[in-house]
């Protein structure tokens, strides 16, 4: 008895990884102008088509080529839990079957969405979810820009006139090491004529890649940065993040150094608060004495109340004494200093968690 196996359909890559300028270029190596790249843009980006047969009003040879080449969607929805003030955490398949986390919070200024960009990460910091799942891949532009989509089609479904205004690249990974991918899907949503997320409602959070700092501040994406920075001293930082071994505090101030001269932006340093680790008031003082006169400026402190990951982490929460404590001990010395607010804190809430629970069940 023979079997026939089928042969399986290539996965063709999202449109969606293209930046307008590359899809001006692919349709015009096939013999279309510019006007029609633009007409595909808009009916992606404005009026949300997700099958290329209903794009309207474009030449049918123009439908088929694309048809041919890319899918419009290749995410689809594998779980969606809502908390009670209004964040919807998804957990979105790959092609490939990977599971990732997007999640869209509700703000006073917006709607804002947290992004994945990669699959694990390889980077390992003691407190993060992310990192219990080593890197399993990059995403590709198409995938990141397609979870921005996904939401914005959840909303559009409600009939609210609702809009992703805001975009933090803060889910599971590190974009700097996935550099090329996340320029895209940066280029992608602030696109005028499509999305039009403004580069100051975007923030890219890093690890604190010092050459990817500098290509950063080099670039013309122009969104804001943040910083993973979470200890005032080598000794302490390494031991929470490993990554400080190969790039050392004195280098990442460099860095942001050449950052801030070049761009002269705000940019937020994030120091997560663990209980009797980080969160003394001498931190405090050490931390403030980093920034110093010259970085104070511009530079905007985040406090991060640490999120327990699971019932066996080596870390707590600081105290809310300790939190007030460490925060008015920045402002007394001229820092500028916030306390992040916490969303969706009844749907696992920290970053990497909805997944790795998921991973573990399957
Ligand atoms: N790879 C990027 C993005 C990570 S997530 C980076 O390192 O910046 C965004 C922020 O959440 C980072 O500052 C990260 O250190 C922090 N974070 C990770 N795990 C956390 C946890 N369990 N509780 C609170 N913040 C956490």
């Amino acid at each position: 008895m023979s079997t026939h196996v089928e042969t399986p359909t290539p996965i063709k890559p999202s449109i969606y990884g293209l930046t307008l300028e590359q899809l001006t270029a692919w349709l015009g190596e096939r013999g279309h102008k510019k006007s029609r790249a633009v007409q595909v843009w808009e009916l992606l980006y404005r009026k949300r088509v997700t099958d290329f047969a209903a794009m309207e009003g474009v030449h049918a040879e123009a439908i088929k080529l694309l048809q041919d080449s890319f899918a419009i969607q290749t995410l689809t929805e594998h779980t969606k839990q809502e908390s009670s003030d209004g964040t919807i955490k998804f957990l979105f398949k790959l092609s490939d079957g990977n599971l990732i986390e997007t999640v869209m919070m509700r703000h006073k200024f917006g709607l804002s969405v947290c992004v994945t960009t990669q699959v694990g990460c390889n980077i390992g910091c003691s407190f993060c979810a992310s990192g219990l799942l080593a890197k399993s891949r990059d995403l590709t532009s198409g995938e990141i820009v397609e979870q921005i989509m996904k939401v914005q089609l959840n909303l559009d479904s409600r009939e609210q006139g609702e809009r992703v205004s805001h975009v933090v690249v803060m889910g599971i990974g590190e974009p700097f090491d996935n550099y090329e991918h996340m320029s895209n899907f940066i280029t992608v949503i602030k696109d005028h004529k499509g999305l039009a997320i403004g580069p100051r409602h975007i923030t890219v959070s890093t690890c604190g890649l010092a050459d990817k700092i500098r290509e950063f501040a080099d670039s013309d994406l122009q969104t804001n940065l943040a910083v993973s920075l979470h200890a005032p001293n080598d000794e302490l930082r390494t031991r929470i993040m490993k990554i400080n071994r190969a790039i050392p505090i004195a280098k990442l101030m460099d860095a942001i150094d050449y950052y801030l001269e070049r761009t002269n932006r705000r940019i937020t340093l994030e120091y997560i608060l663990l209980k009797d680790v980080n969160d003394q008031r001498e931190h405090a003082l050490e931390l403030a004495a980093l920034i110093g006169d010259t970085r104070r400026a511009l530079a905007n402190v985040n406090l991060i109340p640490y999120n327990p990951v699971d019932e066996h982490s080596q870390y707590q929460r600081s105290t809310q004494e300790s939190i007030t404590a460490f925060y008015d001990t920045l402002k007394k010395q001229g820092i500028s200093v916030s306390v992040r607010l916490e969303h969706g804190a009844d749907i696992d809430a920290a970053c990497g968690q909805l997944r790795s629970k998921q991973m573990k069940e399957a």
